[in-house]
């Protein structure tokens, strides 16, 4: 008879949250998400994973499926140890110090294991996804925010307070832009989804293109990142532009990193990745352009495999993973 073992999976997103039960093939059983609206706060957000995570189990019992543990992939710095948010969350007010695991296991009295959000997407698709064929990964998110990990050796660097892989917040300007994290002249300041988005209303209402005017029915408000990148597929100059300028700093932020631990390979996941229209080729020429001669001979440059399911499918193999 099958010998699959079978986990629920919490992927906490800025916009979404999305879940799944997964079995230890990768297979993913079920799925689902909801709008995280992060915006409420603590409290809300955590009633809210309680009761996807109290769905799941009922889900699963429906089935006739026995869950082995749940794993949680959150934003901000998490003690795997204890499951609890220890450091900077920008994007959920109130989330630092949330006993997020303790809460979970007291309400549903299984095994519960939490890591950030991007160390999660990072595990599926080193078991499951394009991961699968190298040791070596920096893996990168770029949506809302910029997430990072890095993989040595087929396992997670965590650092030794849980905070290694935080890309997103690396100094590219000396007196840049304030960030949340406190720092300025960071990183995500320059090259996120909004940022984009900002900078191509900016630009539009200086003078509105014919193919974006088209793409938005005439009405700017309606810019989001999928239009600016259709815009960009259909040949808008300006379109373009604001895609080509984000990749290159993107591209420039992580030639240092690719010069610091020379990976066998980047792995590039997200809402902005996902829109296509060059973007991740651009990224590369720039790292390739930027970094050591040797520390690009054997980089590969690839696309996440596993899509939106990434973060759920890897937050299920944590309780592997764990310390
Ligand atoms: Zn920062």
């Amino acid at each position: 008879m099958s010998q699959l073992t079978y986990y629920a999976g919490i992927d906490i997103g800025a916009s979404n949250i999305k879940y799944g039960l997964v079995d230890s093939t990768g297979k993913v059983i079920y799925r689902d998400l909801k709008p995280s609206q992060v915006a409420k706060g603590a409290m809300p957000l955590l009633h809210m994973v309680t009761n996807i995570a109290e769905n799941l189990l009922l889900r699963a019992a429906e089935d006739e499926l026995q869950i082995k543990w749940l794993g949680v992939g959150t934003p901000g710095v998490v003690d795997i140890k204890t499951g609890t948010v220890i450091g900077i969350s920008p994007n959920i007010p109130d989330w630092v110090g949330t006993e997020l695991g303790p809460h979970l296991k007291e309400h549903l009295n299984l095994p519960v294991y939490v890591d950030n959000d991007a160390n999660s997407m990072a595990l599926g698709e080193l078991r499951f996804g394009a991961g699968r064929r190298f040791n070596n990964i920096l893996c990168v998110t770029v949506g809302t925010g910029i997430g990072g990990a890095v993989i040595i050796n087929k396992e997670l660097w965590r650092g030794s307070n849980f905070t290694a892989g935080e890309l997103g917040h690396i100094v590219i300007d000396y007196n840049g832009k304030k960030c949340d994290c406190g720092n300025s002249g960071c990183l995500e300041k320059y090259c996120t989804g909004p940022v984009m988005i900002k900078l191509a209303i900016e630009k539009l209402k200086n003078g509105m293109t014919e193919t974006m005017n088209e793409i938005l029915s005439g009405d700017i408000e309606n810019l989001n990142i999928k239009k600016l990148f259709t815009g960009a597929k259909k040949g808008d100059e300006l379109a373009l532009s604001i895609i080509e300028q984000s990749a290159k700093i993107l591209g420039a932020g992580l030639s240092g990193i690719v010069n610091l631990l020379n990976p066998e390979a980047i792995i590039f996941g997200g809402g902005v990745i996902d829109g296509g229209a060059g973007y991740i080729e651009i990224v590369g020429a720039e790292i390739r352009r930027r970094s050591f001669p040797t520390a690009t001979e054997n980089l590969r440059i690839v696309k996440a495999e596993l899509g939106n399911n990434a973060g759920f499918i890897g937050a299920g193999l944590l309780g592997e993973y764990k310390l």
